[in-house]
């Protein structure tokens, strides 16, 4: 843990709050090293340690000396995999130390863990995550949507957690500590998306042009079919020339990600040309911040807030 206060005085800070080890590589990285890149201070926060985790990657070799059996020994590989990732991305990391509590499967779904981070009472599970935006100080932080953006029980508590950490950090009345650092009031808030429809259409359209196999085919049928409302995209960030980053974290992160799976199954040169950006929604703003927009840091760069 870096020693307090985190975040450097003057310079734009982000951080980015995420359920599990490689959830960072999958949702934002390329923003993240980005921002790194350009002089960003960026703090990923992962809520969990990722020990309920199966290998998903078939060709994956659990590293000598380690196990992947207990929960221990899962989560020293994926603490490994998650430094090697955020070497990657620049990026410093801090771990808020829950316990992951797995995705239920079956029907019907059997009860989580007692040591689940999602049966955490709330004001138990955002202390860590208020204290750590106190102490770096973010002007902007990301977190998912309300739904999780995909429906495991880590990653709606995430968001459910960022919202409070949003709301308290900058109250000195709330989540008070013996020696805590001084309340922050972060100024923007966004929500991840990493696919929304356009996304899918635009690289499915370019790759059955190209004659290729698309991946996102079924997906985009279903998505129609459910007739989900889509959550707004306010933002767009350029980050082509930080695929390469993302990819190398996401690889990092052997135990889980397939190198030939889901996540490489687009050409990056089809990726750059028709959807160089990551997706955001402005969720909650403390600055004027007229969208759409391209910088997740627009009314904040170069004003006098940007302390
Ligand atoms: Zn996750």
């Amino acid at each position: 843990m870096p020693s307090a206060p985190w975040g450097t005085e003057g310079i734009l800070r982000l951080m980015a709050v995420h359920a599990h080890p490689d959830d960072e590589a999958s949702k934002g990285a390329a923003t993240t090293a980005r921002y790194a890149a350009e002089g960003v201070e960026v703090l990923v926060v992962t809520c969990t340690g990722g020990e309920r985790g199966d290998v998903l990657n078939p060709a994956f070799e659990v590293p000598p000396g380690h196990e992947f059996e207990s929960l221990a020994g899962k989560r020293a590989v994926r603490r490994e995999e998650m430094a090697a990732a955020a070497a990657a991305l620049g990026v410093a990391q801090h771990w808020l130390g829950f316990t992951d509590s797995g995705l239920p499967e079956g029907d019907p779904l059997p009860p989580l863990d007692p040591d689940a981070f999602a049966l955490v009472p709330l004001e138990q599970a955002a202390a860590p995550l208020v204290e750590a935006v106190r102490r770096f100080r973010p002007h902007v932080i990301t977190t998912y949507d309300p739904s999780g953006g995909y429906p495991h029980p880590d990653h709606v508590y995430t968001h459910t957690v960022s919202m409070e950490a949003w709301d308290a950090a900058g109250d000195p009345a709330r989540y008070v500590v013996d020696g805590g650092a001084p309340a922050w009031t972060p100024l923007k808030l966004y929500y991840n998306h990493g696919f929304s429809l356009p996304r899918l259409r635009a690289v499915h359209e370019a790759m059955v042009g190209q004659g290729l196999e698309s991946p996102f085919g079924d997906w985009i049928e279903s998505r129609v079919a459910r007739e989900i409302p889509e959550r707004p995209v306010t933002t767009l960030v350029p980050v082509a020339p930080y695929f390469a980053a993302r990819d190398a974290a996401l690889i990092a992160h052997a135990s889980q990600i397939d190198p030939d799976g889901f996540f490489f199954a687009v050409p990056r040169d089809v990726e750059a040309d028709v959807w160089p950006w990551d997706e955001y929604e402005l969720a909650a703003t403390r600055v004027p911040a007229p969208t759409p927009e391209d910088d997740l840091f627009d009314g904040i760069r170069g004003t006098e807030v940007a302390r």
